[in-house]
């Protein structure tokens, strides 16, 4: 008889059967032979195992397939031969096997590994029923199994499909995105911090137009690894989709550690790559954000390393960018520019201010730059380098442009004849089809001297259709106007065009003239370089964006023809000029520091100060890495020990080392770091955790002019008298 018949059967003694033919023994004999042609056709397989989770029977097949005998495993315990696997997801039903059996509750297609074979990886299905014997005792489990080995892998490999990218083996969109919200919603709980990187290759594209898909894929690849070597096990990598990256990392929160990852991820990933048999070299741009401080749901902080990614490309890219909610405003502010923008010209909303640009030797006024303003209603001076790229987006820039041509144009005959004004076209406008007849219609309208007409043309022209650049640019000095060549060195340089096209000018841009003189800035040979170069071609040279008086020198010992920058004066408005040329004032002479400082930023703004328990609103004049100057509160004791709140959490211990009036000079106790970008912030801040948990809000503190509030509620007098400065406004 069959193993399993007999065991089934062997439990019925056939003398104690009645005579007559029982119904029910019948029925219970043609189950267990049904079963047997079951077993020993292999379509699963049964066991059995004591109240004391040892095996008492395991189908002689599923012995076989596994390669081992009745001796070896009947009395072992099931723990010993079967185990429930890891599992990422801990739920109830992957709980432990040895679990399972001590709970005595039925158990349902259980995934379980069969420990007893060695040689290979064997998973079971199981399931079984708990058996009672005479007493209603528990008495083990009898059950089925069945091999599932090869319907697990795949399904494994469906679920990693689903999860991880094909292409370089990271974590995909989705994965990153359950994780993230996974880990923070447990985060929460716990108050701990996560950072994130978005991270945003730089010239991706070129390389995957210029050298195919295959080659870019390699690439993308061969990045993936790279950011695995600098990550290693911390934390979670995945491509997000395209050239797009994100790093989730855990427990991080110190922002100067998470800067100097950063640079050295931009380093490594700027390395060249051998792709293909070609060379490709890219960078690349990142955006950090932290929770709880940027965010504390996935939404808000992807959102926010969003905007941070968003800065670091607008920086210049191959750089990071740490989120600040100062970043937040500007996309509001951008949004509200595009809102605003189209309703400037007709409300007579624009304005045109001019800088003087010298003559070298004789700082005598040579010509004019036409500088556009926008007087918003609310914002107040908005700069062109805000609205134009704007303008340029909502195809409204060839009216503006044509507007200011007009305006200059009309207001040059308030000027001495010998003066220029050079006025600033858009490439956008340039390339529009529609700029020579502007040109030509407003000359003649005005009845100004073509002559007396610079137009201002940054290199980007260049890119599109070079034909019909050159040409019109012939066309544009037939007409008799000239043509300066501005932002030098910022662009798409190529000398070669240089060669072909009528400049009269090249304006060598603001940022070879900045800090030329600090050491170990090769700017000075730059311009060096650029100013011959033009004296070659027979072309003048301004120098753009002065204001010491060590890049003055530099600039003119390199013999630059022409000069432009605060230190001879900023843009002023055609009122001043129309005096100062009645006066004959032609000169204008360099006023200003002596040297470039490259540590001290000038700020503006309005910031905190606590001491004790008192809140002060100041104004903060300058900043470095090491302190800063306020202004706002009268005759603070040198040695004072102060908190700057300079927002977005973040506070920096200072002590006041300086002390004139309404002015002190303060020593931060930690050093502020790098924000990624042109800004510095603090390596830490103090989490919205914190402040909840101790009760109140650091704007709670009393800003009261004249007293504090004690723990005991009582009123005292504030330290020290708050002084609005707000009035005298920028120096
Ligand atoms: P740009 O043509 O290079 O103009 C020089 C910019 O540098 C001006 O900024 C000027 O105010 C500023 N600047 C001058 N001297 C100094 C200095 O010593 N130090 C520093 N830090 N900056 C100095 P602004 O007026 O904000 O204009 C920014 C840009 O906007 C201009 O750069 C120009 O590209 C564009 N722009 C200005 N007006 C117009 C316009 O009418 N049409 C178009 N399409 N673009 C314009
Ligand atoms: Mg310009
Ligand atoms: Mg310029």
């Amino acid at each position: 008889m069959n193993g399993l018949l007999s065991r089934l059967s062997g439990g019925q003694p056939a003398a104690s059967a009645p005579a007559r033919v029982d119904s029910s023994a019948f029925d219970a004999r043609r189950s267990a032979e049904m079963l047997a042609g079951l077993e020993s056709a292999d379509l699963g397989w049964f066991w059995e195992c004591d109240a004391k989770g040892c095996l008492t029977y395991l189908s002689q097949s599923a012995m076989s397939a596994i390669g081992l005998t009745s001796d070896d495993l009947i009395g072992r315990e099931l723990t010993e031969i079967l185990a429930t696997g890891d599992s990422d997801d801990y739920d109830s039903t992957s709980r432990p096997l040895k679990f399972r059996i001590a709970s005595r509750s039925p158990i349902s297609r259980l995934n379980v590994q069969v420990l007893a074979d060695k040689s290979r990886e064997v998973w079971w299905e199981i399931s079984a029923t708990p058996k009672l014997d005479g007493n209603g005792e528990f008495a083990g489990f009898y059950g089925i199994a069945r091999d599932n080995t090869n319907s697990l892998a795949q399904s494994r490999d469906s679920e990693r499909a689903a999860q991880y990218d094909s292409l370089t083996g990271l974590a995909n969109r989705h994965r990153m995105t359950r994780k993230l919200g996974q880990t923070l919603d447990a985060f929460k709980q716990s108050k701990r911090s996560c950072a994130i990187m978005l991270l945003d290759l730089d010239r991706f594209k070129k390389v995957n137009d210029t050298l195919g898909h295959p080659a870019g894929d390699e690439l993308l690849k061969q990045v993936a690894v790279r950011i695995k070597q600098l990550f290693g096990d911390q934390g979670e990598i995945g491509r997000l989709g395209g050239d797009e990256f994100q790093i989730m990392l855990p427990d991080i929160d110190d922002r100067g550690e998470l800067g100097d990852l950063s640079k050295r991820l931009v380093q490594m990933l700027s390395q060249p790559y051998s792709v293909g048999g070609s060379r490709a070299i890219i960078g690349c741009s990142i955006g950090i954000a932290v929770a709880p401080y940027d965010g504390i749901e996935a939404s808000e902080l992807v959102k926010a390393a969003d905007l941070a990614l968003y800065a670091a490309k607008d920086a210049g890219r191959g750089t990071y960018r740490f989120y600040s909610s100062e970043l937040s405003r500007s996309a509001d502010w951008r949004q509200r520019i595009e809102d605003d923008l189209r309703d400037a010209l007709s409300q007579g909303q624009l304005l045109v201010q001019y800088q003087p640009i010298v003559d070298a030797k004789t700082h005598m006024i040579a010509s004019l730059e036409a500088l556009l303003r926008w007087e918003h209603p609310e914002r107040g001076r908005v700069s062109p380098a805000e609205f134009v790229p704007v303008a340029e987006e909502l195809g409204i820039i060839n009216e503006i442009g044509e507007w200011v041509l007009e305006e200059v144009c009309t207001q040059l005959s308030n000027c001495p004849p010998e003066v220029r004004a050079a006025i600033n076209v858009s490439p956008i406008q340039f390339a529009s089809g529609k700029f020579y007849a502007a040109v030509d219609r407003i000359l003649t309208k005005t009845g100004v001297d073509p002559a007396r007409v610079e137009l201002e043309i940054t290199e980007s022209v260049f890119v599109g259709d070079l034909e019909r650049t050159l040409n019109l640019f012939k066309k544009l000095k037939k007409r008799g106007v000239r043509l300066s060549l501005d932002d030098f060195g910022t662009g798409y340089s190529s000398l070669s065009y240089l060669r072909d096209a009528p400049f009269d000018k090249i304006k060598i841009d603001q940022s070879f003239v900045r800090g030329c003189s600090v050491e170990d800035n090769n700017n000075s040979a730059l311009v060096c370089a650029i100013v011959s170069m033009a004296n070659a071609l027979k072309m003048e040279t301004v120098a753009e964006g002065i204001e010491t008086k060590d890049e003055l020198a530099m600039v003119k010992g390199h013999g630059a023809t022409h000069l432009q920058g605060y230190l001879f004066s900023g843009p002023i408005s055609i009122e001043e000029l129309i005096t100062r040329f009645e006066n004959k004032e032609f000169e204008f002479k360099p006023r200003g520091p002596e040297k470039y400082r490259a540590e001290r930023r000038t700020e503006f703004r309005k910031i905190g100060v606590i001491h004790g328990d008192s809140r002060y609103n100041v104004f903060l004049r300058n900043l470095s890495k090491t302190g800063a100057r306020i202004e706002g509160m009268l005759d603070v004791p040198v040695g004072t020990e102060l908190v700057l709140d300079l927002g977005d959490g973040q506070l920096a211990v200072a002590t006041v080392r300086r002390s004139e009036g309404f002015s002190q000079g303060v020593e931060f106790e930690t050093k502020l770091i790098s924000d990624g970008d042109k800004g510095l912030c603090t390596r830490h801040r103090v989490s919205p955790y914190q402040i909840e948990a101790a009760g109140r809000p650091l704007g709670a503190l009393t800003n009261s002019a004249v007293t504090a509030y004690t723990s005991g509620g009582q009123s005292m007098p504030k330290a020290f008298v708050e002084v609005d400065i707000s009035a005298q406004g920028r120096a």
